[in-house]
């Protein structure tokens, strides 16, 4: 539980009640250490207190709330999203569900869908991250915020799959068409940029160029299937695609989320090159950008959330492709902690620790 921002999370036992209409009860078997958290932890992103943090996380459902929807079951294995979908909002209807209104009031908010919460410890409110808080051993969620894990999906996987995979992956199958062939790079390869990377071999995409600034995670880059690295310590980081493309590159991935390397990014561009940024900032950062460079070479620059998918369309497609080893995720995964050394595995991430780490209850 984050308590206030620049400390240390706490570990305490707290009251979780029965999952109310339309939402479902799970007991954590994984949970993923996301940056994105960390962002909550510094404060770098706001969100009401006290608060359960973790937002990637799989378990088993234990319990239906009444009015459930009887897509679900007790027993079902399942990834949460920290995305809902209502189903009925703009967004939901037109096929966007990430975009779902009712992102912004889990954001906001801090609680489920009717804004209250299933987490207290007597009088005092604790509030949900996302819509999922699953640095616990049970959650209580929407039932819109799950989706299926089919048998051979290990629950390590299931859980990163529903965060950093579906974001760096989607961020090249839904983001970038006609991939196949035509250079990507992946500027930032931690966890979200090799499942981008993962993404650009899936979809065919060569050469590969993987940027970053260590060199553990470039060469696992490298072994996922980047034909080319590029250390960023070594400066010209556009002076370098250059040299190995010639024009650019028609695509990059950025997974970073600094305004510098936004910049670099966009001047590794071919003309009509697009760029798809899914790295997350503080809530204040902002990026300079050329405009001639941007009018005159017809450069483009999107958003990028949750990979551009539909959860859970693409989540099943994700894990058939993991099953039919197309995805291997599981490289993805770097230490196993238990939960309660969550505070260990930030430090750990903060030190650049390769691979994600996973904690388990
Ligand atoms: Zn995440
Ligand atoms: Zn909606």
């Amino acid at each position: 539980m984050l308590r206030a921002t620049g400390e240390p999370l706490t570990i305490e036992d707290v009251e979780l009640d029965p999952p109310g209409p339309g939402e479902v009860r799970v007991r954590i078997e994984a949970a993923g250490v996301c940056h994105s958290d960390l962002h909550y932890m510094t404060g770098d992103l706001a969100a009401r207190l006290p608060i359960v943090v973790g937002h990637e996380g799989s378990g088993i459902v234990e319990a239906l709330g009444p009015a459930t929807s009887g897509r679900l079951a007790v027993g079902q294995r399942v990834a949460l999203t920290w995305r809902p979908r209502c189903g009925e909002c703009d967004a939901c209807v037109s096929g966007n569900p990430v975009l779902c209104r009712y992102g912004r009031v889990f954001a906001t908010e801090n609680g489920l869908f009717d804004g209250t919460t299933r987490l207290h410890r007597g009088e005092e409110r604790i509030h949900h991250l996302m819509g999922v808080s699953c640095f616990a051993e049970q959650v209580v969620v929407s039932e819109t915020s799950v989706v299926p894990v089919p048998d051979g999906v290990p629950p390590e996987v299931a859980a990163i799959a529903a965060c950093a995979v579906v974001t760096g992956v989607g961020a090249v199958l839904n983001g970038v068409p006609g991939t196949a062939g035509r250079p990507i790079a992946v500027y930032g390869v931690g966890g979200v940029g090799l499942a981008a990377v993962l993404g650009a071999v899936v979809a065919g995409a060569h050469p590969i160029l993987a940027i970053d600034v260590d060199h553990g995670r470039l060469d696992l880059a490298r072994s996922l299937g980047a034909t080319h690295t590029i250390d960023a310590r070594d400066g010209g980081v556009a002076e370098q695609v250059l040299a190995l493309t010639g024009a650019g590159v028609p695509a990059l991935i950025e997974a970073v989320g600094r305004p510098a390397t936004m910049r670099e990014a966009l001047a590794c561009l071919a003309p009509e090159g697009l760029l798809v940024a899914i790295g997350l900032s503080s809530a204040d950062a902002v990026v300079e950008v050329p405009i001639n460079d941007l009018v005159q070479r017809q450069k483009r620059i999107v958003g990028g959330l949750y990979g551009l998918a539909n959860p859970r369309l693409d989540l099943a497609r994700i894990f058939d492709l993991h099953l039919a080893g197309r995805l291997p995720l599981d490289r993805l995964i770097g230490a196993r902690r238990p939960l309660a050394e969550v505070n260990e595995a930030y430090d750990s991430l903060k030190a650049g620790a390769l691979g994600r780490i996973v904690l388990t209850p």
